[in-house]
């Protein structure tokens, strides 16, 4: 059985007994009998080593600060071990006192010397824990960490990877069921000399060695609770981050972030390893994790340097070569520009500004006009959606700042050091505060539902984007069943998530549920043709609830219900939308709406309103039976289930309604006059029995075609609104039309509309193209979404 999992303790974690103790505690309470551990030096011991190599170096007397160590070390041994263990630990540390001494009485150190008087404070922390835990009574061992990382040197060592893994894998597997209590920061060469990973190099000992273990899960225990959305010391309302993408928490180191530390991140990639970051002093409270792969987009970063070293020059040869050579030095600029003439601006940390500086003197690279600058500092923000928040950022930039550099997971500028902490609240407050959430209702799942989802996870972003929102799909509904998700539904399997978490539901409850879910704002589509449904809108609009409809009968209900609804909508920010009920797609209440706009005055709108009827006329020549192309139809899914609903022209009435409402006449459906195409006697009888008499309707329709030859016409079901005399008329019904008019020159399935106004006087106006289907009313719906989306976040 693999193991699963590294902890990982830095200095301050240790820089005293009760801290061994609470990390003692923190690895027998969390932790499992096969842990890995890796420890940095107690508390400052690291500088204390260095210092006394200093020391040695200027000559000075380094005797007296050595004890000082030694006694720190002496005192952590005597509180924290009983007798049989503390004598051991005493007398191996007394040990380790004279191999220094004798260190310190060479004449001169080398290279591997310094390095192995540095090691010793790692090995100290590792002794001192194993003893500690074997004092609680669970078996634990100390690893040196240079018996098992073998490097090869290089600016920093570089491990070789086969044979390290070769040897972790070997003390896995001779020590079984211990706790492994391993050094970090040192490793060594083949000749077993010591290599050190570089100031703050424990972390990356512990994501290294846990790839080479093929541990599952790291943690990093440390003084703080995780990564924040900003630094929590500058910034009051400074957030946790639950969880963070190894993409985004790899940039944000490299912009400075002061937990995360761009090596210790490395051996993380490919691997499926997560990373928790969090309080050694806290061990309860949240965390930050970073996963190979975060599934939700998560909440941006804002980060910041007080300054930085900007270098500026000109270059006659390729960039992209000498980009190339400072990556290869491991100096990935923060963020670079490119001015006119040829002149380029790279941004870097004061730690790397000599190396950069070198590197940039260089001979053959074609660089004049070299110039420093360390009087700039550097506000960025990181996240996987940083785009998202490009237009935000921009806007608070003042003339003094560099243009946004963005990279796909940041977004970094700078600014005169006296500004940055300014920018950065500000940024912090515009982009990493809360977005204002609209939730979306779907209700309806089947067809359109499904088109609708499709282009809504294909427009999302954008919309979010250019909306500086959050809109999400927070519930799925259909006649029976709900699935109600605030964090939102997964756009990939909503399908199979509602078959398998959907409950049943009742209104009564419904609304009590909606109005539970954390949204500044709830939009519902309603795509269902369900009148009960439309009975609820009164109770959607006083809840504040915004409505999207495809279904027509609330637009074409009662006369004294759609001036209720018309009424509750009033003067408050609350919207009703329903393009998609009349010609799909085609922007035809746009359009009247836009020539009211403009000053125009409506005089008349006609037109074939249903794809269906189109069809069937389009395609009757009376050379087959008129009930065989009805049947035809049936057959190919053009018409509804039972094709009376449209032979009625009952749909085409309700849409003349709806555009007759639209544009004013105040008039009940009743008032336009309906001419079926279904005799009296087949209107009522069950579907079976129409269907075995549907050719009953073919006499009068060949006596009419024939009529209509005559006079060089042809026929046409068609809805009409006009005033005539002052006296509304409005009927639809079968005409005799022209051979040349538009309604006899149609696409089958097409809808066309035809609008006369004050301004379309001779010339009407002519909106015509496919006006179903479940695409284009997905589109219509989504429009409509959008624009009330757009609304409502601008206030
Ligand atoms: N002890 C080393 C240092 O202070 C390594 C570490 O703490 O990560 O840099
Ligand atoms: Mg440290």
């Amino acid at each position: 059985m693999a193991r699963c999992h590294l902890h990982k303790f830095g200095g301050s974690s240790l820089a005293d007994a009760d801290c061994y103790r609470r990390v003692a505690h923190i690895l027998l309470t969390h932790g499992n009998s096969d842990d890995l551990v890796v420890v940095s030096a107690a508390g400052k011991s690291t500088n204390f080593l260095y210092k006394l190599l200093e020391l040695k170096d200027t000559g000075q007397l380094w005797q007296e600060e050595l004890q000082v160590l030694i006694s720190f070390q002496q005192n952590l041994i005597e509180q924290l071990l009983s007798n049989e263990q503390a004598r051991s630990l005493r007398e191996r540390l007394s040990i380790d006192k004279y191999q220094l001494i004798s260190l310190f009485s060479l004449e001169a150190l080398n290279k591997y010397k310094r390095n192995e008087v540095v090691s010793f404070g790692e090995r100290w922390s590792a002794r001192l824990l194993a003893a500690l835990l074997r004092e609680s009574g669970v078996a634990a061992l100390d690893i040196d960490s240079r018996s098992l990382l073998l490097a090869d040197e290089g600016g920093v060592p570089q491990i070789r990877l086969d044979e390290s893994r070769a040897r972790v894998q070997q003390a896995l597997d001779d020590h079984a069921n211990e706790r492994l209590i391993i050094t970090g920061f040192i490793c060594a060469n083949s000749r077993g000399e010591t290599l050190l990973l570089g100031r703050n190099g424990s972390d990356y000992s512990a994501t290294l060695i846990a790839s080479l273990a093929d541990i599952d899960r790291v943690t990093i225990w440390t003084d703080v609770e995780g990564v924040f959305n900003a630094d929590p010391n500058k910034i009051n309302d400074a957030k946790l981050l639950k969880s963070l993408s190894l993409d985004e928490a790899n940039r944000l180191a490299h912009l400075g972030s002061p937990v995360l530390h761009n090596r210790s991140l490395q051996p993380l990639f490919d691997t499926q390893v997560s990373l928790a970051v969090r309080s050694s002093y806290a061990s309860h409270t949240d965390f930050t994790l970073i996963a190979p792969k975060s599934s939700r987009a998560s909440a941006p970063v804002v980060t910041n340097l007080s300054s930085v070293s900007l270098f500026s020059f000109r270059i006659s040869t390729d960039v992209a070569h000498l980009t190339e050579l400072l990556d290869g030095a491991g100096l990935m600029p923060l963020a670079h520009w490119k001015l006119a003439h040829d002149r380029v601006e790279l941004a870097f940390t004061h730690e790397n500004q000599q190396q950069v500086q070198s590197m940039l003197e260089t001979d053959g690279l074609g660089i004049s006009d070299l110039d420093l600058r360390e009087d700039l500092g550097l506000v960025a923000l990181v996240s996987a959606d940083a785009d998202l928040y490009r237009r935000g950022f921009a806007r608070l930039l003042s003339r003094d700042a560099r243009p946004l550099f963005k990279d796909g997971l940041s977004l970094v500028t700078l600014v005169p050091t006296s500004q940055v902490n300014l920018l950065t609240q500000k940024v912090h407050r515009r982009c990493a505060g809360p977005r204002k959430r609209i939730g979306v209702l779907l209700l309806g799942v089947g067809n359109i539902g499904e088109a609708w989802v499709d282009l809504f996870s294909r427009t999302r972003v954008a919309l979010n984007k250019e909306l500086e929102a959050s809109v999400e799909l927070v519930g799925l509904l259909s006649s029976k069943k709900a699935l109600l998700k605030e964090e939102g539904i997964d756009l990939d399997s909503w399908k199979q998530d509602f078959e398998q978490q959907a409950t049943p539901w009742l209104y009564e409850h419904m609304f009590e549920q909606l109005q539970a879910l954390e949204c500044d704002e709830l939009i519902a589509l309603d795509i269902s043709a369900s009148a009960e449904l439309t009975l609820q809108y009164p109770e959607f609009f006083s809840r504040g609830i915004h409505v999207v409809s495809a279904n027509k009968l609330a637009g074409s209900g009662p006369l004294a219900f759609y001036r209720e609804l018309k009424l509750q909508l009033g003067n408050r920010r609350l919207f009703w939308r329903y393009n998609a009920s009349c010609g799909a797609g085609l922007p035809v209440q746009h359009a009247l709406n836009d020539l009211h706009n403009s000053g125009d005055s409506i005089e008349a709108i006609g037109g074939v309103f249903s794809g269906t009827l189109c069809w069937l006329f389009e395609k009757y020549d009376a050379k087959k039976p008129f009930s065989e192309l009805v049947l035809e139809a049936k057959g190919l899914g053009i018409t509804e289930p039972d094709p009376r609903d449209d032979l009625s022209g009952r749909d085409m009435q309700r849409k003349l309604l709806i555009l007759a409402r639209e544009i004013g006449h105040e008039i009940e459906l009743d008032d336009i006059e309906l001419n079926s195409l279904v005799p009296k006697e087949l209107a009522d009888i069950p579907l079976d029995q129409f269907l075995a008499r549907i050719d009953e309707l073919d006499h009068e329709m060949l006596q009419q075609f024939q009529a209509a030859a005559e006079q060089n016409k042809v026929l046409r079901y068609v809805a009409g609104l006009d005033v005539v005399d002052g006296q509304l008329k409005a009927a639809v019904g079968m005409e005799w039309v022209d051979t040349q008019h538009v309604y006899a020159n149609l696409t089958p399935g097409d809808n066309v509309f035809v609008i006369r106004s004050a301004f379309y006087q001779d010339n009407p106006l002519i909106i015509r193209g496919a006006g179903a289907g479940r695409e284009v009313t997905a589109a219509a719906v989504q429009s409509d979404l959008a624009q009330i989306c757009r609304d409502l976040v601008q206030e």
